[in-house]
C-alpha cells in the first residue's frame, strides 16, 4: 500500500502520516507548510517508507510511483487561520481538491475527504445528522472554509458519479490532541496554553455555546477505517460528548491546576451555537466510535503542551 496525504505536515495529517506508517504503509507527504510545520514530520524524514513533497495542491501536481489512495486533508482549519489566508482556503477546497481528485483518477485509487462539521453551517438541527443539508450564509465571515468544503464535497461526489472515482467523504467535528499549534486560536489549544501560563482563559460570548471535542487518536482511526472502505459517506467523525466552552474552561482549570481568571470576550460573528454528531453511520459502516474519555484525551494534550518535544504521545489508534 502506498498512500498519498495531502496536508500531512499539519496537526491532524502528521498523526495519519504515523499512524499509516506503523501499519506498514508507505506514505508521501504533500504539504506547502501553510499552516504545518516541518516539525511535525521532521522524526519521519528518516524512514524509507515515507517521502515528503513540499507542493501548493491549488497548483497542478503529481506524485510518481504507485498510489493506492489519497487522502485530502489540505486546508487551514482554524479559523484564525482561514480568516487570514481567506483566498488560499477557497482555492484548496475547490481546486486543490479537484488536482487530488484527478490523482486519484489516474492511479485508480480511492480518495478521501477530509470535510467538516462546518458544512452544517450554524445548525437549526440538533444533533446533526449526514442528512441534514445545513444552515450556512453563502457570504458569511466562515463561508470561505464552509463553502469550500461544501463544494468539495460536492466535487467529490460528482467525481464517483460520473468519473468513477471510489470517493468517500468524512465530516470531521472538533478535535484536539498533541500537535495542536499553540498559536492557531482554538478553543483547547488557546484554553490550556493560556491556563499553562497563568492568562485568563478567553470565553467568547457568555460561553453557553457547545462543542463536542474528539481526541485525535480516536479520529485517526475512523481515517483509516474510511480509507480501507468502499463507503462513499459522507460519514460524520467526532465525539458526541456535548460540553460548554464554559464547562470546557473550568475542566482545563482543573486539570492544569491552574488559577487563571476567566475573561470574556465578544463572540465571533456567525459562531455556530451548538454541535453535536450523530454517530450512527460511523458505527454501522465502519464499525468505529471514539473510545477517549474528554478528561483523559484533554491530559494527554496538557501533559504535551507542557513538553511537546519529550512527551509520549499516547494514540489509542489500535
Ligand atoms: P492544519 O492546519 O494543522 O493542517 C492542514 C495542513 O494542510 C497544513 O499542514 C497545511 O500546511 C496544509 N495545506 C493547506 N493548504 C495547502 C495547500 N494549498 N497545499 C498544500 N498543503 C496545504 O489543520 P488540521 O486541523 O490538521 O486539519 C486537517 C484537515 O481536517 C483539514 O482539511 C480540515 O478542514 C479538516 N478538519 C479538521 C478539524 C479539526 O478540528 N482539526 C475539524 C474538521 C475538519
Ligand atoms: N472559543 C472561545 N475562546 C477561545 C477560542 C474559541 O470561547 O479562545 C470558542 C469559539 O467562539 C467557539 C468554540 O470556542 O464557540 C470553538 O472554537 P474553535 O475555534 O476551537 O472551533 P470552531 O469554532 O471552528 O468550532
Amino acid at each position: 500500500m502506498r498512500v498519498v496525504i495531502t496536508g500531512g505536515a499539519g496537526f491532524i495529517g502528521a498523526h495519519l502520516c504515523e499512524a499509516l506508517l506503523d501499519r506498514g504503509t508507505e506514505v508521501v507527504c504533500v504539504d506547502n507548510l501553510v499552516t504545518g510545520s516541518r516539525n511535525n514530520i521532521a522524526h519521519l524524514l528518516t524512514d524509507s517508507a515515507f517521502s515528503y513533497l513540499k507542493q501548493d495542491v491549488s497548483l497542478p501536481f503529481d506524485v510518481t510511483g504507485q498510489v493506492d489512495a489519497v487522502a485530502h486533508l489540505a486546508s487551514p482549519a482554524s479559523p484564525v487561520d482561514y480568516h487570514r489566508i481567506p483566498l488560499e482556503t477557497l482555492a484548496v477546497g475547490s481546486r486543490g481538491t479537484e488536482h487530488a481528485l484527478q490523482l486519484a483518477k489516474r492511479n485508480g485509487a480511492r480518495f478521501l475527504l477530509a470535510s467538516t462539521s462546518e458544512v452544517y453551517g450554524d445548525p437549526l438541527e440538533h444533533p446533526q445528522q449526514e442528512s441534514y443539508p445545513g444552515n450556512v450564509d453563502p457570504v458569511g465571515p466562515r463561508s470561505v472554509y464552509d463553502e469550500a468544503k461544501r463544494f468539495a464535497e460536492a466535487l467529490s461526489a460528482a467525481y464517483r458519479r460520473s468519473a468513477d472515482v471510489n470517493t468517500g467523504i468524512v465530516r470531521i467535528f472538533n478535535t484536539y490532541g498533541p500537535r495542536m499549534r499553540d498559536t492557531d486560536g482554538r478553543v483547547v489549544s488557546n484554553f490550556i496554553t493560556q491556563a499553562l501560563d497563568g492568562r485568563p482563559l478567553t470565553i467568547y460570548g457568555d460561553g453557553s455555546q457547545t462543542r463536542s471535542l474528539c481526541h485525535v487518536g480516536d479520529l485517526v482511526r475512523g481515517l483509516l477505517d474510511m480509507l480501507s472502505s468502499p463507503e462513499p459517506g459522507p460519514v460524520n467523525l467526532g465525539n458526541p460528548e456535548e460540553i460548554t466552552i464554559n464547562s470546557l474552561a473550568e475542566t482545563v482549570r482543573e486539570l492544569t491546576g491552574s488559577n487563571s481568571e476567566v475573561e470574556y470576550r465578544e463572540l465571533p460573528v456567525g459562531d455556530p451555537v451548538r454541535r453535536r454528531p450523530v454517530i450512527d453511520r460511523a458505527r454501522h459502516v465502519l464499525g468505529w466510535s471514539p473510545t477517549t474519555p474528554l478528561e483523559e484525551g484533554l491530559r494527554n494534550t496538557i501533559e504535551w503542551f507542557r513538553t511537546p518535544l519529550s512527551a509520549e504521545l499516547v494514540l489509542p489508534t489500535t
